[in-house]
């Protein structure tokens, strides 16, 4: 046979996965190679998936790679491989050969050419090589992808840790943490659910919904010395979150089409352990926090600040007979911020729009984190009419805003902005009750988010 095509079929393939990033370009490379031999017509890779047995169709997502009748048929073939009755197997213009690594049979090739392939071709000559250098290829790919992840698990960890830096109500950091595990472990739903207060029932905190009602009848088997709980043939995963000891609540992993793998345990392990950890610390910061006034990311007064505040200034609009005004607002669409960016550049986000606002402000008005992304502020001695000519102020610095996001290595993307909106409200001096002044706000900011976003809407 020519010396060349061999050579160039060689150089095609190692060419093709210098440049590869991802599992269909592996295969476009393997085509452009096979084409020196074949007119392709197609050609796939299924590897034997060692926990469900089924064999999978290399380029698709793992999860939804059932069994087909072109897997069954493919099947037939691998089971001959397996017990090596042939090397290869020809039907027309199909040609399937196994692919191995250290004698054991990973996978398949399926090659479909626009001819009829010919066991004199040239090509039979080569076939252990192409298979050694196929099997090496496309199992390195997978090696890659699993440092990959590996690399992705420690900073879902090292993030899981650091939310306490930014906060501490359990709020707000349950559904952070539900978002960051839900972006690692993809393949599974993944549910948090806490432990209602001394009594034995779970409530689902994130994501707002669960309607598999057996989830909540197997939570229920969690003790104080439960570990991992395995159930519907390792489908579903409960791994329970302690505090002090104690059940606190737990982290659900499920996916209704294949076994959570034993890989994937290790790492749901580690990554509850670590919320745990998290949890408790957050649980003692809100004791210590009780008496601290600030914010650590924003320089606002914290929630627990804001309570005091707000009581301050409404007796005292009541008693001076003076205007009081509540303005709140809450970043548009800032779960996208996170997700396409990262959580860093979430809280750098939250910290530039907090100073932006903080300038537009009087020394006189009182700016407070509510939570997550809303603020809140409280401006005494000031009329409903002012107070809507600096909400606008508001909205429209933050838009005007270009936020430096260069530290975070962002590939392409220097500087992004967001939006806000806003809900004004006045404080009513009949009122009894001064939260109805921010219930005003809320719900005002509320329709501004209903009827568009990036606007202000006064209440009433
Ligand atoms: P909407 O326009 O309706 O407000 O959309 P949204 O995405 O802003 O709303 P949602 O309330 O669903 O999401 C708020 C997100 O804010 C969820 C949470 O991950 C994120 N978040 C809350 N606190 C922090 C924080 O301290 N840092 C970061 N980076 N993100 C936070
Ligand atoms: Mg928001
Ligand atoms: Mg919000």
């Amino acid at each position: 046979m020519e010396v060349k095509k061999l050579y160039d079929f060689t150089y095609t393939l190692t060419k093709s996965y210098e440049e590869i990033n991802d599992r269909q370009a592996l295969i476009d490379g393997f085509i452009k190679a096979f084409s020196i031999f074949f007119p392709v017509k197609d050609l796939k890779i299924f590897l034997m998936d060692e926990y469900s047995y089924i064999l999978k169709d290399f380029t698709k997502p793992w999860e939804n790679n059932v069994n087909s009748l072109e897997h069954e048929k493919i099947k037939k073939h691998f089971d001959n491989f397996l017990i090596q009755k042939s090397q290869y197997e020809i039907e027309d213009n199909t040609l399937l050969f196994p692919l191995a690594k250290q004698h054991k049979t990973l996978g398949i090739v399926w090659l479909v050419s626009r001819e009829k392939i010919e066991k004199s071709e040239d090509f039979f000559e080569i076939l252990p090589l192409v298979k050694a250098q196929i099997s090496m290829l496309t199992s390195t790919l997978k090696d890659r992808e699993v440092i990959k992840i590996n690399s992705k698990f420690h900073q879902t960890l090292r993030n899981i840790a650091q939310i306490t830096q930014t906060q501490y109500e359990l709020d707000y950091i349950l559904p952070i943490m539900g978002e960051m595990i839900d972006r690692f472990i993809s393949e599974h739903l993944i549910y948090i659910f806490l432990k209602n207060k001394n009594k034995k029932e779970y409530k689902l905190i994130w994501p707002n919904k669960c309607s598999d009602n057996k989830i909540y009848s197997y939570l229920e088997e969690i003790n104080s010395k439960s570990k991992t709980i395995l159930k519907q043939d390792n489908k579903l995963g409960i791994f329970p979150l302690t505090v002090d000891a104690k059940p606190f609540g737990a982290i659900v992993a499920y996916n209704p089409l294949s076994k959570i793998t034993s890989k994937e345990i290790g790492y749901l392990e580690e990554i509850t352990t670590q919320a745990s950890a998290t949890l408790s610390r957050a649980k003692s910061y809100v004791e210590v926090l009780k008496y601290a006034t600030l914010d650590a990311l924003t320089g606002y007064n914290n929630r627990h600040q804001f309570e005091k505040r707000l009581i301050e200034t409404t007796s005292s609009a009541k008693r001076r007979n003076e205007p009081l005004c509540c303005i709140m607002s809450d970043i548009d669409f800032f779960k996208k911020v996170n997700d396409t960016y990262g959580h860093a550049v979430g809280d750098c986000v939250l910290k530039t729009v907090a100073k932006t606002i903080k300038k537009e402000l009087r020394e006189s008005d009182i700016a407070s984190r509510y939570g997550g992304e809303e603020f809140i502020f409280l401006l005494p001695h000031t009329k409903l009419d002012e107070a809507i000519v600096v909400a606008h102020r508001l909205r429209a610095c933050v838009e005007a805003k270009k936020i430096n996001i260069e530290e975070f290595k962002i590939e392409g993307v220097k500087e992004i902005s967001v939006t806000i909106s806003i809900g004004v409200s006045e404080f009513d001096k009949g009122d009894k009750n001064p939260s109805s002044l921010y219930e005003k706000a809320d719900s005002a900011l509320y329709s501004a988010k209903e009827s568009g976003r990036n606007k202000v809407v006064i209440y009433g």
